[in-house]
């Protein structure tokens, strides 16, 4: 379902992504993994071209751009939203409209962007928020919701687009402590659900557990994958290192 090839990626003179290569399955949780500036996070924004990578190519589903070649501006414009129309994005905080209740946060992605009919998007909005243990909160402002419930609002919202791949960035680094536990459990039923994850996280634990997909990212390429055994056996000097000072 995911295919990348060669993404690179610099910021100013510091080459930040050196060539990654990923693919996952559709149905499959993909957890990326790695110290603190390791690029995680860019080979994410990456997948939906929240950042334009240098060279590479990103395909979901039947969506591809190829960022080294040279397309004329149009084109370029079409083939990125094409491949953004396929990813939901949740972020490390959950950027909601706080002006907006939640059934409206909901529904602006679907009705205002994919023109989806209001009722219907509606019916789908308020199941999903059955999903993500807030029935009952349709009418609530996020700044009436803690932390851990904003953050649920936010994958519900990734969700309502109906998108072939979620993608979630540090989903849970910006919560207190207590609230961690109620985010991640909705994750890990996402992922038994059958959607398709890629999630960048520092909860390696939750990794271990949930993913069927684990990459480790050092120095912005990938120095070890495979499944959850590359957190709980091993084989790189650099992954041994980066767990023992992590778990
Ligand atoms: P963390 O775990 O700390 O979030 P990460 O592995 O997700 O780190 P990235 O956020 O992908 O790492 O960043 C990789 C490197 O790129 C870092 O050194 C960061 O400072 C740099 N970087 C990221 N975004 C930008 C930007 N927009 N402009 C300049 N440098 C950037």
């Amino acid at each position: 379902l995911i295919e990348v090839r060669g993404l690179r990626k610099a910021f100013g003179d510091t080459e930040v992504l050196r060539g990654v290569d990923l693919t996952a399955d559709n149905g499959t949780a993909t957890a990326i993994i790695g110290p603190s500036g390791s690029g995680k996070t860019t080979v994410l924004r990456s997948l939906n071209v929240l950042e334009v990578p240098d060279a590479g190519v990103v395909r979901i589903a039947d969506a591809s751009v190829d960022f080294g070649a040279s397309v004329d501006r149009s084109t370029r414009r079409r083939e990125v939203e094409a491949l953004r129309s396929h990813s939901g994005m949740v972020f490390q905080s959950h950027n909601l409209f706080p002006h907006k209740t939640v059934l409206q946060n909901l529904l602006e992605g679907p009705v205002q962007v994919q023109g989806r009919d209001v009722e219907e998007a509606t019916v789908d909005a308020r199941r999903l928020l059955e999903q993500v243990g807030l029935a009952g909160r349709e009418d609530q402002y996020p700044s009436q919701l803690s932390g851990g419930q904003q953050q649920r609002v936010g994958i519900a919202r990734a969700l309502a687009l109906n998108p072939e791949v979620v993608l979630l960035d540090e989903p849970t680094s910006a919560l207190d402590p207590e609230l961690v536990g109620e985010v991640l459990a909705v994750i890990r039923d996402l992922a038994t659900s059958g959607w398709t994850l890629v999630i960048v996280t520092h909860e390696i634990r939750f990794a271990r557990d949930v993913a069927d997909q684990v990459l480790f990212l050092d120095g912005g390429v990938i120095a070890e994958q495979g499944g959850s055994e590359v957190l709980s056996d091993p084989q790189q000097e650099r992954t041994k290192q980066f767990l023992r000072r992590v778990l």
